[in-house]
């Protein structure tokens, strides 16, 4: 598995410190609202990663936090006259809800950075006794960069360049800073703001040290793999490294991955610029999988531009890898018992050269748009080798290899090609899907009646409705 490694600049092969296991961190969202699409982006992919790397046979302990401490999320608690810990718990639940909806699976850890805050006491102590870190008059505390030698050395700046810059930014009140390029660890609470007591002051932690404290605690010093969205490498990662490897004495992370942007008219989607969309807003219009399928047709590193129109082509794509789904499994009810003729079995092995192809190219930085490209050879052989009616039934050996094959595939990007009850397969399915668009209609007409009594005609004949904000799924009992 080959990765691109931004603190080397090159893609390196993947060689993870213990045999078989793999540790990540993943930088979460700031919760202080619903996530928009462009946090989707770095969920999904490295979603998509985990479940890769699990497919190869690693074990993977997979970290990612919620920054539930920030002026954002104070912000946003004033506007509500509320307490800052309901804003976050609320869009921390909002957020799990998202990630579920996108199959994303829940980290193996999700620290929460209030929760980690003797954590942070500690590491700060131990940057000023080594002489990294000092507390300033009014007990905020710095992080005296130049102390760390190498920093600069994922963002690939240098660090009498950064000074320059650094000069023109600097603000009033940060005059008590050694050096403009010194960070801060630990802030003095403001009037109205959540804090905690330390050795310097009440205050609150800086956004960088949570993560290096998070990491460390259930990573361990010395991690696989760091990863989040690339407006996050300099200062962010950068400072996460000055921090962590200044108390270790170690490498902080051996690999560094970083998601481009999702863009939209080609400028990055943010809350800031007011030209986002979020994931919720989506789940009205999609069944989120086309999100998460839309998301993978470009290899991560790149940017991905957003439109309606790319939406619909996704849409259009992923209905095709389901319908072969559903194609498969219902020709496998009726397939039979044979043996392979020499055709079929040439068949069966060709599946592994789909397979092959899939492999090769997520093994290349996890190229997700070849991979798809695999799967839809894959499926126009399917097409091509399977009917599910005439008298030419494939055998069932063979439409089975098929059918798992693509359902594996599949999965490892996250998508869910055949649901459980696959309505395809259903003999009256057409006929249950007819009712509850009737029954829709009938919402829409506000005839409740009448909606109510479809619901119920279904019910007694053991079928039960489900609305979900993907629309109505229905099941038999
Ligand atoms: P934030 O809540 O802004 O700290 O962002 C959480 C994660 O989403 C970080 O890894 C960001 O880099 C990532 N992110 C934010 N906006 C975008 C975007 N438009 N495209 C891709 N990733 C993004
Ligand atoms: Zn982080």
């Amino acid at each position: 598995m080959k990765i691109f490694n931004t603190l080397t600049r090159r893609k390196e092969e993947f060689v993870p410190i213990e045999p078989g296991k793999l540790t990540m961190y993943v930088c979460g969202p700031t919760v202080y609202n619903f996530i928009h699409i462009g946090n989707a982006r770095p969920m999904i992919v490295f979603d998509t990663f985990r479940r890769y790397m699990e497919y190869k046979g690693y074990d993977v302990n997979y970290v990612s936090n919620f920054t539930d401490v920030d002026d954002k999320i104070i912000k946003k608690a004033n506007e509500e006259g509320v307490d800052p810990s309901e804003i976050s718990e609320r869009y921390i639940e909002e957020c799990k809800k998202d990630m579920q909806a996108l199959n994303v699976r829940p980290a193996t850890t999700h620290p929460q950075a209030t929760k980690e805050i003797d954590g942070m006491i500690d590491m700060i102590s131990a940057l000023i006794e080594k002489g990294h870190a000092y507390a300033a008059a009014d007990g905020t505390v710095y992080f005296r960069t130049r102390s760390f030698d190498e920093y600069g050395k994922l963002s690939h700046k240098n660090l009498d360049d950064l000074r320059t810059g650094e000069r023109m930014l600097q603000v009033t009140g940060e005059d008590q800073k050694e050096d403009p390029l010194d960070f801060v660890l630990w802030k003095p609470k403001k009037e109205g703001e959540p804090s905690w007591p330390s050795p310097w002051c009440d205050g609150r932690p800086g956004w960088h040290i949570e993560c290096s404290v998070m990491s460390k605690k259930y990573l361990g010093e010395t991690i696989d793999i760091h990863a989040g969205g690339e407006d996050l490498i300099f200062p962010h990662h950068e400072n996460e490294i000055a921090q962590s490897e200044c108390t270790s004495g170690k490498p902080f992370s051996h690999y560094w991955m970083h998601n481009g942007f999702l863009n939209i008219d080609n400028r990055k989607m943010s809350k800031s610029l007011g030209n986002f969309f979020t994931v919720r807003e989506i789940s009205e219009k999609y069944d989120l999988q086309v999100l998460r399928f839309f998301m993978q047709t470009a290899q991560y590193r790149g940017p991905l531009n957003f439109s309606a129109d790319l939406m619909e082509q996704a849409k259009a794509s992923l209905e095709r890898i389901s319908t072969c789904a559903g194609m498969l499994d219902s020709a496998l009810k009726d397939a039979p018992e044979r043996d392979l003729s020499a055709d079929e079995k040439a068949l069966l092995d060709g599946i592994q050269t789909f397979v092959k192809m899939f492999e090769d190219a997520m093994d290349d930085d996890l190229n997700t748009a070849d991979a798809i490209t695999a799967i839809f050879e894959l499926v126009r052989a399917a097409n091509s080798a399977v009917r599910s009616s005439g008298d030419d039934k494939a055998p069932a050996e063979l439409v089975k290899a098929y059918l798992d094959t693509l359902v594996k595939l599949s999965d490892i990007l996250g998508l869910i090609v055949l649901k459980e009850d696959d309505a395809a397969g259903d003999p009256e399915a057409a006929e249950i899907e007819e009712m509850i668009a009737k029954r829709k209609e009938a919402k829409k007409n506000k005839d409740f009646a009448l909606a109510d009594g479809i619901r119920n005609e279904l019910l007694e004949r053991g079928i039960v409705l489900e609305d979900t904000r993907e629309g109505t799924k229905w099941k038999r009992i």
